[in-house]
């Protein structure tokens, strides 16, 4: 049974090359210094990385996972010399500034790294995600003197970093946190709190952590109103002595056992603000929405490796056949085909939608016209909490699938596929539950002024629709498209009409509305990806099998979501009402 990490780079290629259009890309001045092959060199090293050093991590750190030994954290047996390794690579920084030590290549290009980082070892890929996130939060809104002091350290890999937003109380309801931040005459301010969950808020792997941590100072309106931001280093920049940050509990968890969760609480901590007083969830949001990626691409991650395990397994597990011959694969039962196809054309879907979206944010980025960039960021922004959530469902559900396909031995632990379900059912929790995401995406990107970005999302998807009908071998697939957008239209008309007078049942309706735009969007990525791909390499062959299979087997389901949209809280209980 093969246990081995296989990066899937060659589909990434071709995602990159024929969907993201990486040539155009490259033609941009920011990303004008690289190229292609750059960019291909970058991912085969990249590959090499995370199946030679980060792969072996994976189970024996879930087995290990972290401890807690005087107040600090010690991370899994080899964690910190594969953290070292990546350091000195250069990895932490592909996508930052040159400037500050990074490589300046296109967000799509660092996603597609990301991926092969989770899909080896998804605990270790925690940690280098809140050092870009964080990085990129400093450039957008810190002072230049906090960026120069912070940002070449992240981007080196010397630092770590963390994201500090959830309290015992305020969890979805940021609104609700009471860490306190009182000024001081230097400037700086006295941070005291408490903060729970906290993603590697401490560990062996740097000396330094820099804490993104959201407060409340003095006289502050209630609510998201009265919140600033500010960084807060672990320890002192002038003496490096503790600077009142303490780790009081180590979480015992589900999955991501090599990934430590911290309580941690800050006594009178040093810490200086970035961006406007009050505006500190707003800037946040640079942080939260490229952790957001990076959960999708997670999800991607674990359900690709899930899916590449039950695909091996299966061929070589003999059950079944007439008993007078030779038991068969298990791959050549229906039932089985049916699983693992389901597998491969929804993770597939999922990848590509992940990086286009990051290749939208390039171009928000990078764009040379402002409506380009305009245009890039709505695609962007409405595709997010797509991307998030549909990512990190796809995973836990991938990887459930996976089990099935082992049976009895995918139940135990050797077999290695239990892990992806425990590692990836948080995704649907951190950076926003499903929940939350599915409410942002309906009741703020949708319904609310003009309904720019959705308007764009269906203009994109019917201007390919017009441009792929014409091809015979096309016409089918684009034909499917077209009846699902035109439901997610109906749908979107109906909870329009709703929102004023019923925003109970457009709650309701939130979650299968999401879910919807992301099986459109899934079949709109498969009509891409079948337009991309000839009829000559078996690779095109399967590509566009999958695309059939998608648009026939999984595209249905866009009924059932529509049905209940349509049923809102017609069923809820008496109690609730
Ligand atoms: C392993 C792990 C790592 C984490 N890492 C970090 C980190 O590094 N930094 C950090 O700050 N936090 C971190 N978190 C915290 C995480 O972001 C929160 O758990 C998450 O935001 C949800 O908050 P909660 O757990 O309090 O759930 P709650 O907010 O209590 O939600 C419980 C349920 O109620 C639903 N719900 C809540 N409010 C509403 C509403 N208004 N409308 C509809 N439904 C609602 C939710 O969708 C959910 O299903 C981590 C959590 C875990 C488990």
């Amino acid at each position: 049974m093969s246990t081995e990490y296989s990066p899937p780079l060659r589909e990434q290629l071709f995602l990159l090359e024929h969907l993201n259009r990486w040539d155009e890309l490259f033609s941009l001045a920011i990303f004008r210094h690289a190229d292609a092959e750059v960019a291909k060199d970058v991912l085969t090293a990249g590959a090499e990385f995370a199946r030679g050093v980060l792969a072996p991590l994976n189970a024996a750190g879930d087995e290990h996972g972290c401890r807690l030994e005087n107040g600090r954290v010690v991370t899994a047996p080899g964690f910190k010399a594969a953290w070292s390794e990546f350091a000195a690579g250069g990895w932490p920084g592909l996508d930052m500034p040159q400037k500050f030590g990074g490589q300046d290549l296109p967000l799509s290009v660092q996603v597609a790294f990301a991926e092969m980082v989770n899909g080896a070892c998804v605990s270790f890929g925690m940690m280098p995600i809140m050092l870009r996130a964080g990085g990129r939060l400093l450039l957008d809104h810190a002072e230049p003197a906090l960026v120069e002091r912070i940002v070449p350290r992240l981007v080196s890999g010397e630092w770590g970093a963390t994201i500090c937003i959830t309290e015992p109380q305020a969890g979805s309801d940021v609104g609700r946190l009471r860490t306190t931040a009182v000024p001081r005459a230097d400037g700086s301010y006295g941070l005291s709190g408490t903060k729970i969950f906290i993603s590697y808020g401490d560990h062996d792997l740097t000396d330094q952590v820099i804490h993104f941590v959201l407060a409340r100072p003095p006289g502050a309106p209630a609510g998201t109103q009265g919140i600033s931001l500010f960084a807060v280093p672990a320890r002192r920049f002038d003496d490096g002595s503790n600077n009142g940050v303490s780790v009081s509990r180590l979480e015992k968890k589900m999955g991501l056992k090599a990934s430590p969760t911290c309580v941690f609480n800050l006594d009178q901590a040093v810490g200086w603000r970035i961006g406007p007083e009050f505006e500190g969830l707003r800037c946040m949001f640079t942080m939260v929405n490229l952790m957001r990626l990076e959960v999708a691409i997670q999800g991607v991650a674990l359900a690709q490796a899930a899916t590449d395990r039950a695909w091996a397994y299966a061929g070589e597990r003999l059950q079944g056949g007439r008993p007078d011959q030779a038991p068969t694969p298990i791959r050549a039962h229906a039932d089985v085909q049916r699983m693992l196809m389901i597998m491969q054309a929804r993770t597939r879907a999922m990848r590509a939608l992940v990086f286009q979206t990051a290749h939208w944010l390039d171009l928000a980025r990078a764009a040379p016209a402002e409506e380009q960039r305009l245009r890039a960021r709505h695609m962007a922004e409405i595709l997010l909490p797509v991307c998030k959530t549909c990512g990190a469902e796809t995973a836990f559900e991938v990887a459930s699938l996976a089990v099935q396909v082992f049976g009895g031995h995918g139940y135990i632990r050797d077999a290695g596929v239990e892990q992806y379900v425990r590692d990836s059912r948080v995704a649907s929790i951190y950076e926003g539950t499903s929940g939350i995401q599915a409410l942002d995406l309906l009741t703020r990107k949708v319904l609310k002024d003009d309904a720019a970005r959705f308007r764009r999302l269906l203009e994109t998807m019917r201007a390919d629709v017009q441009w792929h009908r014409a091809t015979p071998a096309l016409a089918t697939l684009a034909s499917a498209l077209e009846d699902a957008i035109a439901s997610v239209e109906r749908c979107t008309t109906e909870l329009r009409g709703r929102a004023a007078t019923q925003p109970r049942a457009v709650e309701w309706a939130a979650t299968d509305y999401l879910q919807l735009i992301g099986l459109v969007a899934g079949a709109w990525m498969w009509l891409r990806m079948a337009a991309a791909s000839g009829s000559g390499s078996a690779e095109d062959r399967e590509r566009r099998r999958l695309a059939g299979f998608y648009m026939q087997w999984l595209l249905p389901q866009a009924a059932v979501h529509q049905a209940r949209i349509a049923l809102g809280g017609a069923c809820e209980l008496a109690e609730f009402d």
